[in-house]
Parts: C-alpha cells; sequence; structure tokens
C-alpha cells in the first residue's frame, strides 16, 4: 500500500538542520513534512555540543527554559592540556548573548525538544522510520520524494524539497549535485570509557593525537582524532592505540585496556561543500550542502544557522509561490561564506591536532600564540560560539 502525501515543504533527515528549518516554518503556518529514516533520535555519531548562539536562537524561539530544564553541562571556556601545559583555547565568557557558555547536551535529547516544539504547530509532520530512496521530476524541476516505511511506500509531492540527510546524502547525488572537497587529513575514533564515581578529565588532551572527553554521566564518550587511515581495525591498531591514549593521558591507561576492537568506531572525517546547492525544486543544507570536520566543534551550529537563513529568506516565498532557482540562490549566496572560512580554519588546525609529539617539544604556534596572548581566546571563543556569520530570525 502506499501513502501520498502533499505538503508545502518536504525535509529529508531528522537532524539539526532538518528539524530547526521544520520548526521554523511551521511556525510561519507552512505545511512542512520531516521524512526521518530512524525510528528515534538516539545515534551515537554526533556532537553534543549547543552553541551559545544557537541558545540565543532557543530564546527567540521561547524554548530556552525547556531546552534548559533537560540534563546539560555547561562550559564557559574550552580548555586543552597540551603535555601538562593548561591553555584556554576558546573563552565565550565575553559573547554578546544572553547564555555566555556552550552546553553539552546528547544530541538525541535536543533533536526531541525541537521534533516536540514543531510538533505543536499543525502544519507538522514527522515521518518516522521513513527513508527516502528517490526524487520526484516533472519537467526539469523536483515536485517530491518517494520512501519507504514499515507501513509501505511513502510519496511526498510539495513545492520545496530540502534535503537536509547530511554528509553521506544520497539524494543530492540523484538530483546531480557535486561536491569539491577531499577527505580530510585525519579520522575519528569514537569509544566509551569506564567512568569511576567522581572522576574528570580536562575536556581535550592533546600531544599525541587527540582526545576529546565528553562527560556522559556513568560513562566518559571518548574523541580520538587520528591521522586518517591509520585505523584498519586490526588487533595491532588497537595496540597502538591504547598505547597513544596512555601517552596523552596517563590515567586513562587501565580504562582503555578494556576496550576491545568491537568497541571502537571509526568516522572517516572529510571536508566537502557542494558547488551548487540547490537544482529547481531542491536545496540541500547543512552536511548535506557541506560535511564538516569535528575539528572546533561547530558543525551542529553551522547546520542551524543554514536552516534559520533558509526559514526566513523562502518562508514568505513558500507562502505565495513555489520557490525557484534563484530563490534558493539567495541561501547558497547567504551561507557559503561562513561554510567557506570555517573549512578554511578546519583544514589549518587538523595538522595540529593530529600531530605527534615527542614528549617535551615546543608547543605548536597556535597554541604558543594563545599562552602568550590569552585575549586572543575571546576571538577564538566568538568564532566557535556564534560562528563566522550568525543568523538570527
Ligand atoms: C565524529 C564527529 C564528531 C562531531 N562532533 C561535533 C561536535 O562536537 N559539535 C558540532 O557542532 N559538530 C560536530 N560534528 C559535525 C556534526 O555532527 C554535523 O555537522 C551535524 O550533525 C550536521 O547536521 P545535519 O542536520 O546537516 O545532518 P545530520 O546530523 O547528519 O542529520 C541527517 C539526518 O538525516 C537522516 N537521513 C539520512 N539519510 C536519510 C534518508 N535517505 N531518508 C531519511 N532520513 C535520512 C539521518 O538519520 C539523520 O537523522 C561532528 C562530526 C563527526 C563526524
Amino acid at each position: 500500500m502506499s501513502t501520498q502525501i502533499d505538503t508545502d515543504c518536504v525535509i529529508v533527515g531528522g537532524g539539526p538542520a532538518g528539524l530547526m528549518l521544520a520548526l521554523m516554518l511551521a511556525r510561519q503556518g507552512i505545511d512542512v513534512t520531516v521524512a526521518e529514516k530512524h525510528a528515534d533520535f538516539l545515534r551515537d555519531f554526533r556532537g553534543d555540543t549547543i552553541h551559545p548562539s544557537t541558545q540565543e536562537l532557543l530564546l527567540q524561539l521561547g524554548l530556552l527554559d525547556e531546552f534548559l530544564a533537560r540534563p546539560h553541562n555547561d562550559m564557559s571556556r574550552v580548555t586543552l592540556s597540551w603535555q601538562g601545559t593548561e591553555l584556554t583555547l576558546a573563552d565565550f565568557t565575553r559573547l554578546p548573548t544572553h547564555r555566555k557558555v556552550m552546553t553539552f547536551m546528547p544530541q538525541w535529547d535536543f533533536l526531541d525538544l525541537l521534533a516536540g516544539s514543531a510538533s505543536r504547530h499543525p502544519g507538522f509532520h514527522l515521518l518516522r522510520s521513513t527513508q527516502v530512496d528517490g526524487l520526484i521530476t516533472e519537467r526539469g524541476r523536483v515536485v517530491g520524494v518517494t520512501g519507504t516505511a514499515p507501513e509501505g511506500d511513502v510519496v511526498v509531492r510539495a513545492q520545496l524539497v530540502v534535503d537536509a540527510s547530511g554528509r553521506d546524502s544520497d539524494v543530492r547525488a540523484a538530483a546531480g549535485l557535486t561536491q569539491v572537497g577531499s577527505a580530510a587529513a585525519m579520522d575519528v575514533l569514537w569509544f566509551r570509557l569506564a567512568r569511576r564515581a567522581g572522576e574528570t578529565y580536562p575536556f581535550i588532551q592533546a600531544g599525541d593525537g587527540m582526545i576529546i572527553t565528553i562527560d556522559r554521566g556513568d560513562f566518559f564518550q571518548i574523541a580520538h582524532v587520528i591521522p586518517a587511515g591509520s585505523w584498519t581495525g586490526s588487533v595491532d591498531d588497537l595496540d597502538r592505540m591504547r598505547k597513544r591514549v596512555a601517552r596523552i593521558s596517563p590515567r586513562m591507561t587501565d580504562p582503555v585496556a578494556a576496550v576491545a576492537v568491537s568497541d571502537v568506531h571509526v568516522l572517516r572525517v572529510r571536508l566537502e561543500r557542494l558547488r551548487r546547492w540547490y537544482t529547481e525544486g531542491m536545496l540541500c543544507i547543512g552536511d548535506s550542502a557541506h560535511a564538516m570536520s569535528p575539528a572546533g566543534g561547530v558543525g551542529i551550529n553551522l547546520a542551524i544557522q543554514d536552516a534559520v537563513a533558509t526559514a526566513r529568506l523562502l518562508g514568505p516565498v513558500l507562502k505565495v509561490r513555489a520557490p525557484v532557482g534563484r530563490d534558493l540562490h539567495l541561501v547558497q549566496r547567504r551561507r557559503t561564506w561562513p561554510v567557506w572560512i570555517t573549512q578554511f580554519v578546519q583544514r589549518r588546525i587538523q595538522g595540529q591536532l593530529i600531530a605527534s609529539r615527542e614528549p617535551g617539544a615546543a608547543l605548536p604556534f597556535a597554541l604558543r600564540m594563545l599562552r602568550d596572548h590569552p585575549r586572543l581566546a575571546y576571538l577564538t571563543g566568538r568564532f566557535v560560539g556564534l560562528g563566522a556569520r550568525p543568523e538570527s530570525m
């Protein structure tokens, strides 16, 4: 049996970009349907960072109190421990925002908040467990998507298709949109470490590669940055990883010894962007338009800011007609520069993140600058906390 849906805007993917856009369009009274392939938002391989600028948006949306009522941790400064030298990488305390902190919240909680808020608007529809597998094209224009759900096939026709299905999007490929860019110089190993009561680690520890530690209460989520392609999943790789982690963070020696190959997930980092973010009837936003590296932890913020710009520029158009190429181009024009500059910075810092150094080696240049001129951390705080071009409603 196939389900037929007519809507103003169909969004492929219920990640940060897709759900924020859906919420903002639904608030404008636009009928919006999100197709998300998973049944829930419980995925591990995502950042947990909610930036000060995103919290400013939540304030504008009247959602900040609801957001803060969920379990979270705040960080006013991003600190780094480099072979015993403690540095502040980014300082948020002087940002011109209501909340001057980066907040850590499991992404499923954040997405749940957005979906819950959007569902208060009658125009919002979320199709869970619905995987989009094709585009409907008529007279050279994308006019909808096809997909599969547990109940059968789904056909959604819309004035606008937005692809927010992330960096591995099949949808943009089906539309003939191609990326430029390359694999990044690094991969990320993602695993959990047991946490003893009261135990803490610096957020970032570096020296021979880098370890980011996210405190999830009963365990630590570890992101360990390594040179690209250096993990094949062999026992030798595991042994090397354990030794490297122990060198960077001697206190992790015992917990990391308990990690097995099957506990380690490798994330191949890519730094890419589309030449053209749209075709007639369809626009890509978020990681689908520009796969970001985890360096600096800014991908979610960029994805959300794409969504805000899209809702602001295309919401009023959708109320009266189907957006055409030049409307979609305005979104690309607005968002290309922040993506370009962010990827440029990510490329520049990734070498520092994976550099292998002997104990006692000199601090890299960028870290020396931050050590010698601590006020620079306000600038980096601005870049990380607000993004290169913050968007507001
Ligand atoms: C290891 C790692 C760590 C990171 N850490 C951080 C961090 O700390 N902070 C930060 O800001 N950024 C981080 N990032 C980047 C961040 O995860 C992304 O930039 C961000 O998630 C992009 O959001 P999005 O909504 O565009 O896409 P996604 O978050 O990828 O969401 C896409 C959604 O689409 C769904 N989907 C995919 N295909 C289909 C389909 N065919 N049909 C229906 N649904 C589909 C997926 O299930 C998913 O829910 C990290 C990235 C990596 C790889």
